[in-house]
């Protein structure tokens, strides 16, 4: 008799989806022709050449240049015909890719001029795209109908490109249930289940399988018996059924309920189900493999989809959020466009062509990562906040700054914000901080009169506290009950009532059972949530009596362990 695959993994989003296997990763065996290596590389440069255009466009002619050089190294033959060669030789499209940008790479380290030698890295990354164009699920074949997606590490953007493309499951080699794809597949409700053996990859493409993200298994080659046991069983992207009116609690205190989103497909399911709007736009999802901080159309295009889904209603932007597990290759590689050390970049046979532009852009500011790199850049805020005024026109529009550590940031913002505002004949919106750092929480009441309302980032402000990394499989929503973390959100929410501005959690634990409870017991006010967990949570709040979670805070906040607090809020 036949035998199924079964494959172990951590449940990070719930539900049952069947579909054929789609698989997809760099690190794998890539296999491609002769001219699907060469079409990668074309891919590859033409993206560049195009992007160079929009910057130039934009009059951003220093990150143009460096872009442009890039496009023409991936444009090299003295790069490309020797992996091309190395392909029809009969060697793996992978290994062909990469042994043919080490040997340029190698020669360029060689070299004696120190910003030539280091454009060795900008070969290496052109390799990476290569891979990655030759391998992305979103661009390769995918299978007919529903599909569960296997990738050694499935990205947030895999999943929202994918979402109404059949996308019915994911599994993922890497992260945990607090790394921004599972984020992601919580709003989508697409199920998901990560740190499975990455055996699954050698898995065959197209073959049936099922994934229950609630048991943390995949089946790989199901029985028919298996398959008739979940039949029609895909609903994710379905539209729930909708809650009328403001949440609250049984005992009648109104609870705001929003709907944390990245795309447009989010937003129309969260307000589908009754959120009042979105209490978190994640604006930096669709850039993290970008190469370039976004021009001001590119940022028009993104938001205007999900912010004309909004009219009427709340509808918060966060600036972009480039930390953590979503630092994209133009920030995470240490030499960014407009960055002092950025300069031309050139494969061995391009480079003496090129030494000419090389220190071009000598002398600019250029920030790591983070809020950092965006407060330093001449235009990336503004265009940001220019593209969010005037897209969030018919909207109740709030700004939410990201990783906010000190009131300087603030002041930025807020005085860019002013500027944009008039430039753009728009009215002022409101400005809010992400809580997510311990000592930004530590510091609330500091922070509360420069601002108009606080959003406690728990998942990196429990990460911090616990010392756990996004990726980390130990992370998790529920981990906010722990009583250090508890502590904090209970002092920004007493910081929030004493300076009269709201307090919404935006992290995952607002949607956790065993955390929701005390949030509310607290005083939090507001809470956004996965778009596709907007029901359940008006559900569970209906259930809660305010002063039963108010006790229960109390006894959380005294408890020595998140196990401790959980087991206070099931007895309850
Ligand atoms: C958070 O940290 O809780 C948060 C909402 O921001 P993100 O998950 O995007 O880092
Ligand atoms: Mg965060």
């Amino acid at each position: 008799m036949r035998r199924s695959a079964r494959f172990r993994g951590l449940p990070v989003s719930a539900g049952l989806a069947t579909g054929r296997l789609h698989i997809a990763d760099s690190g794998a065996a890539v296999s491609a022709t002769p001219d699907e290596v060469r079409d990668a590389f074309a891919a590859v440069a033409a993206q560049r050449s195009a992007l160079a255009g929009r910057l130039r466009g934009a009059g951003r002619d220093e990150e143009a240049d460096i872009i442009e050089v890039a496009g023409l190294i991936a444009a090299d033959p003295a790069l490309v015909e020797p992996a091309v060669a190395a392909v029809r030789g009969g060697e793996q499209a992978a290994t062909a890719v990469r042994e043919a940008a080490e040997s340029q790479a190698a020669l360029l380290e060689r070299l004696p001029a120190p910003e030539l030698a280091e454009r060795a890295g900008d070969v290496r990354q052109i390799a990476h795209a290569v891979l990655d164009q030759l391998s992305s699920p979103r661009a390769a074949a995918r299978p007919a109908g529903a599909f569960i997606l296997i990738r050694r590490e499935v990205s947030p953007a895999d999943l929202i490109d994918l979402a109404e493309a059949g996308l019915a499951g994911a599994v993922s080699v890497a992260g945990g249930a607090s790394s921004h794809a599972a984020i992601i597949a919580r709003g989508l409700g697409v199920p998901m289940i990560t740190g499975v053996d990455a055996a699954v990859l050698a898995a065959a493409e197209g073959q049936h399988a099922i994934l229950d993200a609630d048991a943390g298994e995949l089946i790989v080659g199901p029985t028919a018996a298996e398959l008739a046991a979940v039949a029609n069983v895909n609903g994710a992207g379905q539209p729930q059924a909708r809650a009328a009116g403001p949440a609250s609690t049984a005992d009648g205190r109104k609870i705001a309920v929003l709907c944390n989103v990245a795309s447009a497909t989010e937003t129309r399911r969260g307000l589908a189900a009754g959120a009042e709007g979105v209490g978190l736009l994640r604006t930096e999802i669709p850039y993290t493999d970008a190469l370039a901080w976004p021009t001001l159309p590119e940022h028009r295009a993104q938001l205007a989809p999900i912010l004309e889904l909004l009219a009427g209603k709340p509808a918060t932007v966060r600036l972009l959020d480039f930390s953590g597990d979503k630092i994209p290759p133009f920030l995470s590689h240490g030499r960014q466009p407009g960055s002092a050390a950025a300069g031309t970049a050139a494969s061995a046979s391009a480079a003496a062509g090129l030494a000419g532009t090389a220190g071009a852009t000598a002398g600019l500011a250029g920030a790591t990562a983070g809020l950092a790199a965006l407060l330093a850049h001449p235009t990336a805020l503004s265009d940001q906040l220019l593209a969010a005024l005037d897209a969030g026109r018919r909207t109740r529009l709030s700004i939410l700054i990201p990783m906010v550590s000190a009131l300087g940031e603030v002041t930025q913002v807020r005085d860019a914000l002013a500027r944009a505002a008039s430039a753009a004949g728009a009215d002022l919106p409101r400005l809010g901080i992400m809580v997510e750092l311990r000592s930004t929480a530590a510091a609330a009441e500091a922070f509360a009169p420069a601002v108009d309302f606080f959003s406690i980032g728990t998942n990196d402000l429990t990460g911090q506290v616990l010392g756990l990394d996004r990726r980390d499989p130990a992370a998790k929503p529920a981990l906010a009950a722990h009583p250090q973390v508890l502590a904090l959100i209970a002092h920004v929410a007493d910081a929030g009532r004493q300076a009269g501005i709201p307090v919404s959690v935006c992290g995952d634990s607002a949607a956790d059972p065993l955390v929701l409870p005390l949030l509310v017991g607290v005083g939090v006010d507001t809470l956004s949530v996965p778009a596709a967990h907007v029901l359940r949570v008006r559900s569970v709040l209906a259930d809660l009596d305010y002063p039963a979670c108010a006790a229960l805070a109390d006894q959380a906040l005294r408890a020595s362990t998140a196990e401790e607090a959980w087991k206070l809020v099931l007895a309850q």
